[in-house]
């Protein structure tokens, strides 16, 4: 991904951001993982830490529109 992402609603210019995860150790960044979610005992739904992917949103400062992208690494690292 490259140069400011264009809103599709309003063609304005979009941040880039992350959504709050709270959790009860703290604030994290949304993820996404494949597949189903499945149930587990201990953790409230299985995940399989290598093959969740870090979710970066952007949001439109005119109308409010969300857009996410996860991708391995952030954003501000390209
Ligand atoms: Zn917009």
């Amino acid at each position: 991904m490259q140069g400011p992402v264009e809103c599709i609603k309003c063609h304005a210019h979009m941040e880039p951001g992350w959504v709050v995860d709270k959790t009860h150790a703290g604030y994290e960044q949304e993820s996404w993982s494949p597949g189903e979610p499945q149930p587990s005992f201990w953790t409230g739904l299985k995940l399989e830490k290598d093959k969740i992917v870090p979710v970066t949103t952007f949001h439109c400062p005119n109308c409010g529109y969300l857009e996410s992208y996860a991708l391995p690494q952030s954003i501000s690292e390209r």
